[in-house]
């Protein structure tokens, strides 16, 4: 059975997923998604939580150009919380605890509703090519689906295995099958692949937790939101609470670590650094005596928490005497054990930062596939292959982010030059323009190039330019306007706010003309202009490596044959392939040396 033809396939409903449908989709491109079950999309398969340092910037950078996942954080909070407010505006980072069942349902929702989108809930096997060029996919049906392009967002599945103890079960997820045939053929079609894993905590009933003595961490009193659209929903706001491992339960599982599946060597992958789980605290950091963890609500409708912090692979008879060793959980019951997930991965660095696979035309991959972890790093890469997907299916140019603009560029531009050999995660220390993307000016970076590409509408935009025409009249008004301090003569409140000391609130103390200025353009014209000097800084360095984005290396350039590289030059650059001089100058162990001899070749190849 051969199906009608689409302009863009997107294999997988996760977070990746629903980004890529729902931008081809807003494009124009016919699209269709296929995913293995329909009630998953929009699955949090581990932490129900939205943002967080680094990733809080991501999802306002993909709100900004008109992707989809602060709406729907915002829609479905249990807690909004804005973390480092007491450090620097680069730094600042919001996050929500969300509704892991609500999030879900809206969005499948979205994607059911929206026009030029339609579903499957079937099993990609294998795909379709014209030559080289892919040009849909098969299903384990045998049903064959004709594509312009196709996007693998397929997370955790591929041979996805879990493991608890010294149980091992196929699956993608717990309780989910793994997703077979599709690695074998991208194998056969030259890519390479390797393994990662990944953990999840385990699920208690909080029915049987004693919160009485537990610290209670509440959301914040007027929360902000990611959205840069109004009309947010004002939801009541549920608690966390946080315990601790003790004695005891390093106790545990010193006596059990010969149990984990990873100490008896049958595990292959490698886990994420920056998320360790317990037994691995336990035992790289010795000395410490307790580790603090979260008790999260899961949904408003359902006693199961999650417990941040407390992944393990442990059996699970370890798993629940470990649980109750913690204070306040000396009687609970466990709902779901934590278990591993091992996957395979493809390499990023085998894809332009289109996201399109270099060797294989018409095939674009985003999400975990990709060796990164996390929602948000999966949906910023969704959304772009989505983009790219929809240009590629109309004849058009790439849509790339460099890594100046955004995060989502930063992130892109790591996992096409670097090898990535752990599962990457988005960090703030991850990108040299911090003080350019700030979480409160991603609509002031970004929304002008979605209105560009077609993806913000007219509703965004004209919020967008309404905002920009409020935040110059307030710049003027604080050039105009005058206050004394104290003894000293007047002077602008512009040049108040200079100073390190006052705030913006200060300002609005002193001069009630401000008193209605929103929070969050006080925030950024406060921003804008006390870190005027540093931001200048770093725009001058932006604009210098304006002209290595222009300089292309093509594809055809023989490294191998340049005898004037260094060895780890021409090793490096004959495998990761860069797209310009900017990409070939960040790639680990390439010199300046290398970089010279790079521009002096392709002059005289030019000549
Ligand atoms: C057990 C577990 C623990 C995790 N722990 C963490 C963590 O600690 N920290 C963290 O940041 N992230 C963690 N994650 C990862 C997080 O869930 C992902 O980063 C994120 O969901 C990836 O999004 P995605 O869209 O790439 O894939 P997913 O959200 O996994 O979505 C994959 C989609 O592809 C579909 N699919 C797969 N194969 C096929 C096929 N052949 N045909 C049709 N459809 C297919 C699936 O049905 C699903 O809809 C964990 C994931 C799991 C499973």
């Amino acid at each position: 059975m051969r199906e009608k033809a689409y302009d863009v396939i997107i294999i997988g409903g996760g977070h990746a997923g629903i980004e890529a449908a729902m931008a081809s989709a807003r494009l124009g491109c016919k699209t269709l998604m296929l995913c293995m079950s329909l009630e998953t999309i929009g699955q949090m398969s581990c932490n129900p939580a939205i943002g967080g340092p680094a990733k809080s910037q991501l999802v306002r950078e993909i709100d900004a150009l008109g992707g989809v996942m602060g709406i729907c954080a915002d829609a479905t909070y249990l807690q909004l919380k804005m973390l480092n407010r007491s450090k620097g505006p680069a730094v600042h980072a919001l996050r929500a605890q969300s509704d892991k069942t609500e999030y879900r349902n809206f969005a499948r929702q979205l994607v059911e509703t929206e026009t030029n989108l339609s579903l499957r809930q079937t099993m990609a096997v294998s795909l379709i090519l014209d030559g080289q060029t892919v040009v849909g996919v098969q299903d384990s049906f045998g049903i064959e689906y004709p594509a312009k392009a196709v996007i693998l967002t397929t997370g955790t599945f591929l041979n996805g295995k879990l493991y608890v103890g010294e149980k091992c079960f196929g699956g993608g997820r717990p309780g989910e099958s793994a997703s077979t045939g599709l690695t074998k053929c991208l194998e056969d079609l030259g890519l390479i692949t390797g393994r990662l894993k990944t953990g999840t905590p385990p699920r208690i009933d909080g029915r049987t937790i004693d919160f009485s003595n537990l610290d209670i961490h509440p959301g914040d009193e007027n929360p902000a939101f990611f959205s840069f659209l109004p009309n947010r929903p004002v939801l009541d706001q549920l608690p966390c609470h946080l315990t601790r491992t003790t004695e005891k339960t390093h106790q545990l599982i010193r006596d059990n670590i010969h149990r984990s599946p990873m100490v008896q060597g049958l595990m292959e992958g490698t886990g994420p650094r920056y998320c360790p789980s317990i037994e691995e605290k336990v035992t790289r950091f010795a000395d410490k005596d307790s580790h603090h963890l979260f008790i999260e609500p899961e949904s408003r409708d359902s006693y199961e928490m999650y417990l941040q912090g407390f992944s393990s692979c442990l059996p699970i008879d370890v798993q629940v005497a470990m649980l109750r060793t913690l204070p306040g959980l000396e009687n609970v019951d466990m709902i779901r054990p934590a278990c591993a997930v091992e996957y395979d991965y493809f390499p990023a660095y085998q894809l332009h930062p289109s996201l399109m696979a270099k060797n294989l035309p018409g095939l674009f991959m985003a999400g975990q596939i990709n060796g990164t972890s996390g929602y948000e790093e999966a949906a910023a890469q969704g959304l772009v292959a989505g983009i790219n997907a929809a240009r590629y299916a109309g004849d058009q140019t790439p849509f790339i982010l460099t890594r100046e603009s955004s995060y989502i560029g930063t992130l892109i531009d790591d996992l096409v030059t670097k090898e990535i050999l752990e599962p990457y995660r988005m960090l703030t220390s991850r990108s040299e323009y911090r003080l350019l993307l700030r979480q409160d000016n991603a609509d002031a970076r970004l929304t002008p190039l979605g209105r560009e590409i077609g993806l913000v509408d007219d509703f965004r935009w004209n919020i967008f330019n309404e905002k920009q025409r409020r935040i110059e009249e307030v710049k003027i008004r604080l050039k105009t306007a005058k206050h004394a301090l104290g003894e000293e003569e007047r002077r602008s409140f512009y040049s108040l706010l200079l100073r390190p000391q006052v705030t913006f609130e200060m300002v609005q103390q002193l001069d009630p003309q401000f008193c209605e200025v929103s929070p969050d353009i006080a925030l950024f014209v406060e921003t804008e202009i006390k870190y005027k000097g540093y931001i200048e800084k770093q725009q001058k360095s932006v604009s210098r490596l304006s002209d290595a984005h222009l300089f292309k290396l093509p594809g055809w350039l023989d490294y191998k044959g340049i005898q004037q590289l260094s060895n780890e030059g021409r090793e490096k650059l004959a495998k990761l392939k860069p797209d310009t001089l900017a990409q070939a100058m960040r790639i680990p162990g390439i010199t300046p040396a290398d970089i010279s001899v790079l521009q002096i070749t392709l002059a005289r190849s030019r000549r």
